[in-house]
Formats: structure tokens, sequence, C-alpha cells
């Protein structure tokens, strides 16, 4: 076999959720959007992709892209990286500020890519369990930590659980090393640490298209941080990261906000009567401000044959090896909400009466 570094031969390589090639799946299980991305994003691309541009290479800095995002987001377009979807910004980022033996804090549980990434770099990772009952606050722990670089991903993935600002400055006052923010899943959240960032020049936040917006599809990611730190990213970044085709899309993305905001009106009202719903069928829920909800029985068994029997029915959810009690549902539409009800009520029922 080639000699692979040590790291690598070791290490499990994440497993992202399932894309079935199959038709006919209800589809809830990686936080895509059910409801169909602005109409300016097609017609962009059917209007705007000419031979000439499919011939050149891309503008290496996305400038359009950016621009508009500066314009969008109100911060300068030199405080702004573009990426082939954030999971490239969050790769760049954790090769810039970790090597053998450094350090990487983060909340437990959490997205698993950033264990990933870290152990590539052969850094520490530093787990932090969350509060027991409570994933509002930062651990103390976690505060006083020090590391090479702390992460919180808020709205957290898997629980969906948010972290107020007021707390994410707490830790932003504790820590001088670089702090970010992943995020992903902000805009179906109440708040927004944006306002934070030309006061804390250690701050790297995070964001993508693909969630809120319904681009998964197009990988487009973007971060904003300190002119600095935007300087010293940018020496690890791929010339060409984000294709053309991508760019083109971002802008018209970012001119359809209209329906992006009804999108999101739409996802959290499912969210509340379907988190409701679960709870009467004997669910506790964790208080999401993302598009999913983590869930788990009272009696707290494994729902992995739960999980499988839904599967069977073609109802695809996450259910993660490492967190066996839970499932993460993404918030689809009502309809789709509803078979999967019907279904997990179904499930239920058998599996009660199976132990008469
Ligand atoms: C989906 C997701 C991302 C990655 O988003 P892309 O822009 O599609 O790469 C990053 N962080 C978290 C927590 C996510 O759930």
């Amino acid at each position: 076999m080639l000699a692979f570094r040590e790291v690598v031969k070791r290490m499990e390589g994440y497993v992202p959720g399932e894309q079935p090639q199959e038709k006919g799946f209800i589809k809830l299980n990686t936080n895509e959007n059910p409801y169909s991305p602005p109409p300016e994003v097609l017609k962009a691309l059917r209007e705007k992709v000419t031979p000439e541009r499919l011939a050149l290479y891309p503008p290496p800095l996305s400038d359009q892209l950016r621009f508009k995002l500066s314009e969008v987001y109100g911060v300068p377009s030199n405080q702004i990286i573009v990426g082939n979807g954030s999971d490239e910004l969050l790769n760049i980022i954790f090769r810039a500020f970790l090597g053998y033996r450094s350090r990487v804090a983060y909340l437990y549980p959490t997205y698993t890519l950033y264990r990933t990434l870290a152990t590539i770099q052969e850094a520490e990772c530093l787990e932090i369990p969350f509060h027991e009952e409570n994933f509002q606050e930062l651990p103390s722990r976690f505060l006083a930590e020090e590391a090479d670089l702390k992460i919180v991903c808020n709205p957290n993935s898997p629980t969906g659980t948010f972290i107020a600002t007021k707390e994410i400055e707490k830790l932003l006052q504790a820590s001088r090393c670089p702090i970010v923010l992943d995020e992903a899943y902000v805009d179906f959240a109440e708040e927004n640490a944006l306002p934070l960032l030309s006061k804390y020049p250690q701050l790297i936040i995070v964001r993508t298209l693909s969630k809120s917006f319904s681009l998964a599809g197009l990988r487009i990611g973007f971060l904003f941080a300190h002119p600095e730190v935007v300087e010293g990213l940018l020496k690890l970044k791929d010339s060409y990261n984000v294709n053309i085709l991508s760019q083109i899309a971002g802008v018209a993305a970012l001119e359809g906000l209209s329906q992006v905001r009804e999108n999101i009106r739409k996802i959290k009202k499912t969210r509340e009567w379907f988190s409701q719903a679960l709870e009467d069928l004997g669910f506790q829920v964790l208080p999401s401000q993302a598009n999913f909800v983590f869930v788990r029985k009272r009696s707290r068994e494994s729902l992995e044959k739960v999980y499988q029997e839904l599967k069977k029915r073609k109802i695809l959810v996450r259910f993660f090896p490492e967190w066996k009690e839970w499932l993460r549902i993404t918030i689809g539409k009502d309809q789709e909400m509803r078979v999967l009800l019907e279904n997990l009520k179904d499930i239920l029922s058998r599996e009660w009466n199976k132990g008469d």
C-alpha cells in the first residue's frame, strides 16, 4: 500500500448524510431547503452564462459576488472571502491556524467535520460538553480554555439550539485566539453575531447559501473577518475556488431576498407545529432556531431501528452512530412532515406492541 501519512491511515474520514440516487424519498437528513431558490438565480444562469465566460477562468476573488455581499451585509469587501461552500472556508481556517499539536476547542455535540479537519492537521481536539440540559449557555471551561482556535456552530448542529449574541460576546472577551462562528443556520434564528465583527478582530463568521437560500447544489459559502485575517487566509485559498456558474448565481440569489425571506418564514412556521406534534408523540424536542430539530424519546432508547424503518418507507432522517438516542430531522414542507408523523406514529405503536 502507498505510504499515507499516519493520521490519514488512522482517521475515519467525514461521512456526509446519504444522497439517494433513487427517486421518491422524503429527504429530511441533510438540512437542505425544500423550497425553490429565488427565480432570479435560474434567470441569471440562462441569460448570463456565455461560451466565453465558460472558457475563461473565473474571477479568483469572486469580485461581483463579494461586492454584492458587501452591499447586502454592510461589511467592506476586503473583509469577505467567498468559498466553494462554507466547508472549504472551514478547511482553510483549520489549515491556517492549526498544525501538529495545536489545540482547537469546540462544544460537544457539534458538526463532526471539525474533528476531521483538526485530525488532518494533527491538532488536538478539546471537545467540551454542553451543560447537561442547557444548550443556551457556554460552559465556563470553554471560555477559560487555552486554545489556538475556538469554534462555535450557532445555531448548533445537530442540536438546533442557539447561543445568544451576549453570551458569544463573553467568549470574545475571554479569548485572544481566533474565534470562528459557523453561522450556517443563522438565517433561521432570532439574531446573529455580525454586529460584533467590527469590535473583535479575532472573530471570523462563516455563512453559506446552502441552507436558507436553497442553493446547496451550487456550493457557495462566505466569511467575514478582519482585513488582516482575510489577507492571511487568502494565501491558502485555491486560485479559482468558486466556479463561474456559482458566482453568477450567487449574485442573483442576493437580489432575490424577498423569496428567501418567505421560505424562511414558512420553515419556521412548520418547525413550530411539527415540534409540538413530536412532543405530543412522546419526544423531547430541543428548542430549535435552525431548519431542523434534534429529538429523542422521553424513555431515551436508541432510535436506530426507527431510523431504519423510516428509511424502508423511503423517509430519510439523520441518525448519528455517535448519538443513538437522537434523530435529527430537517424541516421540509408541511405535507412531508405530516407523512413523517403518520409513519412515526405507526412505527412507534408497533414497537410498543412488540413488548406485550
Ligand atoms: C451545512 C453546513 C455547513 C456547510 O455548508 P456548505 O456551505 O454547504 O459547505 C457548514 N457548517 C454546518 C454546521 C453545516 O450544517
